[in-house]
């Protein structure tokens, strides 16, 4: 069969359908569609991107087979329309679309108002009576086509449009300031000019033959999808350049042909909060690209059932019809000739986190969807836009407009706060006791800072990138934070911000000015925006708000709700504090898959003891500090157990270098030295002697533990007697003591005998006993790849992914941002393996440390810490390797459900047809599914998705 080119549509029947985007591309696959069900449409066809690819191969040359097909196609549409191309008396217009699979708005480009010239533009007149309305066609025409089709594009940058320079010297000739206030004879000389201008630019005649126009416009639009913009646009968003872009000619209707004409854009429903109303403008007497040009200020479509009833009515028709044959909110532009309506373009509209819900939840609760389709929809990351405090947009953009934008950087946790300035997390917290609002700046923050980070609206700073520990902490608690904006520096002796702003002014910010951070859009605003916390906030974590009175909370909690019925997954929290336990119950979490007992080191009156254990020089010494703490960890951790109700509590023991919690500052060496006796140069040596030049990969983890058993022991004895006192207190209790950094079976022997000990120890101390757990992470290669003999200790797994990943690729997260980024830029790694599990390399340590532990304890639970637990497709890979679950912050815990279940649908929609298929064929051997190269390009585009959208809604 020979190839089909070219598929026609109009006349309420078409030859293609919505299911054929890749053929006809997004634009023409609507198109068809709204043919077939009844929906008004400019009869047309569309040229597929086969013939694109055709063209490219061939060097740039239309297929000579095309010809004929163009030819009957161009038939069909004179048929229809009863017009005629180049016909002098009636003459046929059309416009030349570009279109490719997915929407790429603005990219590529269209020609209007094709096949006139100066026998047809007099046809023009005549027919419509508007002799003025077919000059201004027409010289819209030649300046398109010298535009897309010629390329005469600006010579230099500081040039401006060739034509629009024409145009704008006819204005200032005839003393007008629109272009609509031109007359005939003015729009006559522009064409003249017009096409004066091309001959001399381009030394070619303009082309007066219709059909030659045609060809050219063909070409020229499939050569758009080469532009920079559209290449740009492909690399941001992942599409494959092999694709290419359909063509649509289509017939030209009119919205400039007078008062009862004009053209528009819409939404089926707000795509800002997602209310289920028509949205969108339309500009009266207009063609096209006026709306989106912003020349006229538009009307909302509101306000048509005034000026025009019987459209208004119609279109309200198209709404319905579209919404309900989509099943989903549909983006379209329309155009009304002479009180009829046309539609000219028809896509699944974008939307922000917040409308995303609500369609999803109305649609299935109006049965438009099923409730797996809802939770299909939600891309988890928008759930974030639920979660986050807000700015009132319109002061935002007030501000923005009077020049108050100061900087942009990497947007590490979403959302609006605004606060004083301050450079240390001492002053943050002091500041805040005395009821201050304040944003933590710094150049970068360190664990140190911890308490005044929690003190702290929100954090600002000028190094580190989306896993620094800022951006760690931010979404740990939940704090709006920008990080890595480059334009910042700091004077901390004058406690001083200087700003390179965007304008190129360098300005300078002092202690207690006031800033506005939009962690949303990265975007650093001078002055006091106002804040208020999310609805959903409010109900689950300040409990200030009754759910009865908040709808957006109820759309939330009834999608996660349809989210958790779907999920196999189960959810977990990495939080250290009572209170981060209690927000992350309030979250859904099923458990603490992460307790890092070392943040609990920072916390009041904790740090001096702490450090006094870490300078001891024997053991008795050592002892003595550590019997300071236990009383303390042992409060902290009987307030986690009694917050989780009975959920399994991890803990994991010491595992930082004990560098890490040493003084920096002289005064709180100082203050060591006086809580120990010892002089100040001696706590210098010793500092200098627990200095590592390589810390990550030194002594820290289960190396500690075995070097200090005491820190083990105390750790353990905390821990048990905590759950002893809670057991005593009424709640349930599920610890499960974790040991960290295990490559080696004997060091999880050593810690987990320790461990066990004790135990035995406390339980018969307080002649009560409790359920628990001894496990490991796995965390370094070596764990991984001897998981086997490990899970002969180990009770359970937990991947703890952001070591795993370091020792994996060999690369320091805290010291190669520079060479990620680098890395990410030139395309070397596809995505931040910080962010997303790396599925080959890390994924296959996963998988290796997952069917090793299995295969030695059947059952062995496994579950991931890493930051990636609360990544969308990590969390899809964690459940497609079987993990029982994943842990990630108490903020995050909505994505991650949502992720989960979006992972358990596609499994079941996969299996689904293979299920068939396996009833057919004969049993065969089991296949192991879990081919990483299979999985990884998809990895990489959702992630690729993931930016584009995230930009589009910034
Ligand atoms: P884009 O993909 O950049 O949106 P389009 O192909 O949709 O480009 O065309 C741009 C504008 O031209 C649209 O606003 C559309 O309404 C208008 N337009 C395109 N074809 C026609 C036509 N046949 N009649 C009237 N207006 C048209
Ligand atoms: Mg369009
Ligand atoms: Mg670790």
């Amino acid at each position: 069969m020979p190839q089909k080119r070219i598929f026609s549509f109009g006349g309420g029947k078409a030859e293609g359908s919505k299911d054929m985007k890749e053929t006809l591309g997004g634009k023409g696959a609507g198109l068809a569609e709204m043919s077939n069900i009844g929906i008004p449409v400019p009869p047309g066809f569309t040229i597929t991107t086969d013939v694109c690819t055709e063209y490219y191969r061939s060097g740039k040359k239309l297929p000579r087979a095309l010809e004929p097909d163009l030819r009957a196609a161009l038939k069909r549409v004179e048929a229809l329309t009863g017009k005629g191309l180049g016909d002098p008396e009636n003459p046929l217009l059309v416009s030349v679309r570009s279109g490719a699979r997915v929407s790429m708005p603005g990219m590529m480009d269209t020609v209007l108002n094709l096949g006139l010239n100066d026998a047809t533009v007099a046809g023009l007149a005549a027919r419509s009576q508007n002799p003025r309305f077919a000059w201004d066609s027409y010289r819209r025409f030649v300046a398109m086509f010298g535009d897309v089709v010629l390329g005469m594009k600006p010579e230099r940058k500081e040039d401006r449009d060739p034509f629009e320079e024409v145009l704008e010297a006819k204005k200032h000739a005839r003393g007008v300031k629109y272009d609509s206030e031109l007359p005939v004879e003015a729009l006559q000389e522009l064409v003249a000019e017009f096409k004066a201008e091309i001959r001399r630019r381009k030394g070619i005649d303009f082309p007066d033959d219709p059909m030659e126009q045609l060809r050219a416009a063909i070409a020229a639009v499939f050569r758009s999808w080469e532009n920079d913009r559209a290449i740009a646009y492909r690399k941001m968003n992942g599409i494959p350049s092999e694709w290419g872009t359909a063509v649509t000619v289509q017939s030209m209707v009119f919205g400039n042909m007078g008062d009862d004409s004009g053209t528009g854009v819409a939404f089926t429903r707000n795509p800002a909060n997602g209310t289920n109303e028509f949205y969108g403008e339309f500009l009266v007497n207009a063609q096209g690209e006026d709306v989106v040009a912003g020349i006229r200020t538009p009307q909302k479509i509101k306000e048509m059932e005034a000026r025009w009833p019987d459209i208004a009515e119609q279109l309200e028709q198209v709404r319905a019809r579209l919404e309900s044959h989509y099943r989903d909110m549909q983006d379209i532009e329309f155009t009304i000739e002479r009180g009829k309506l046309y539609v000219l373009q028809t896509r699944t509209g974008k939307r922000t986190g917040l409308a995303a819900v609500r369609i999803a939840v109305e649609m299935a609760e109006a049965k438009l969807i099923g409730k797996d389709e809802a939770v299909l929809r939600v891309d988890p990351e928008a759930l974030n836009h639920l979660l986050r405090p807000v700015f009132d947009g319109d002061r935002k953009a007030a501000a923005v407009k009077a020049g108050k934008l100061l900087a942009r950087g990497l947007p590490a946790g979403p959302g609006a706060a605004s606060g004083r300035l301050v450079f240390f997390a001492e002053d943050a917290e002091a500041w805040r006791a005395r009821g201050e609002t304040v944003l933590l700046a710094r150049h970068e923050t360190s664990p140190e800072d911890i308490r005044g980070m929690a003190a702290a609206e929100g954090f600002l700073t000028a190094f580190g990138g989306m896993t620094s520990h800022a951006a760690l902490v931010a979404r740990q608690m939940g704090k709006v934070a920008i990080v890595g904006c480059e334009a910042l520096r700091f004077d901390y002796h004058a406690r001083k911000m200087i700003v390179s702003t965007p304008a190129g002014a360098e300005r300078t910010f002092s202690e207690g000015e006031w800033i506005s951070v939009d962690g949303t859009a990265g975007e650093v605003v001078e002055g006091q925006l106002e804040t208020r916390p999310s609805e959903v906030v409010e109900v689950l974590v300040e409990r200030s708000r009754d759910p009865k009175s908040a709808p957006v909370y109820q759309q939330f909690a009834k999608l996660l709700g349809w989210a958790d019925q779907a999920r196999r997954l189960k959810v977990r929290a990495n939080a250290d504090q009572p209170d981060q336990a209690t927000t992350a119950v309030a979250f859904g979490a099923q458990g603490i898959g992460l307790c890092r007992t070392e943040h609990m080191f920072f916390g009041e009156g904790k740090i001096g003891p702490m450090r006094e254990m870490i300078v001891a020089e024997t053991e008795e010494d050592r002892r003595r500090a550590l019997s300071k703490l236990l009383p303390l960890q042992r409060e902290d951790f009987r307030g986690l157990f009694i917050a989780m109700a009975g959920r399994p509590v991890t803990i994991r023991t010491l595992d930082p270098p004990l560098h890490e919690f040493l003084p920096h500052d002289e005064a709180g060496i100082a203050e060591l030295a006086r809580a120990t006796g010892k002089t100040v140069e001696w706590i210098h040596g010793r500092i200098e002697e627990l200095a590592e030049s390589n810390p990550m990969l030194g002594h820290r983890g289960c190396r500690l533990g075995i070097s200090y058993p005491e820190i083990t022991e105390m750790q353990a004895r905390a821990i048990f007697e905590a759950a002893v006192d809670a057991l005593e207190a009424g709640a349930k209790v599920e610890p499960e003591v974790m040991i960290p950094l295990v490559g080696e079976k004997k060091e999880l022997d050593h810690q987990a005998a320790l461990v066990r000990r004790v135990a035995d120890e406390v339980f018969a101390e307080r002649g009560k006993k409790v359920r628990y757990l001894v496990g490991t992470m796995i965390e370094v290669p070596r764990g991984a790849l001897t998981a086997s003999e490990i899970a002969r200790t180990a009770e359970f797994f937990s991947f703890g992914t952001n070591d795993l990943t370091q020792t994996t690729f060999g690369l320091s997260r805290d010291d190669t941002g520079p060479v990620l980024k680098t890395y990410l830029e030139k395309d070397i790694y596809p995505v931040d393996p910080f962010v997303s599990v790396d599925r080959d390399g890390v994924g296959a340590l996963m998988k290796i440390g997952a069917a090793g532990g299995r295969a030695a304890r059947p059952g062995l639970k496994l579950g991931i810490c890493g930051e990636h637990g609360g990544d969308p497709a990590s969390v899809a890979f964690c459940h497609e390797i079987g993990l029982d679950y994943v842990s990630c912050s108490p903020y995050r815990l909505p994505i991650a459900r949502l992720a989960a279940a979006q992972a358990a649908l596609k499994e079941a929609a996969k299996d689904k047809p293979r299920a068939k298929e396996k009833a057919k064929a004969k049993p065969a051997r089991r296949v192991h599914v879990n081919g990483a190269a299979a999985r990884h390009g998809r990895t990489a585009k959702t992630a690729a998705r993931r930016r584009g959208s995230a930009r589009a809604r910034a």
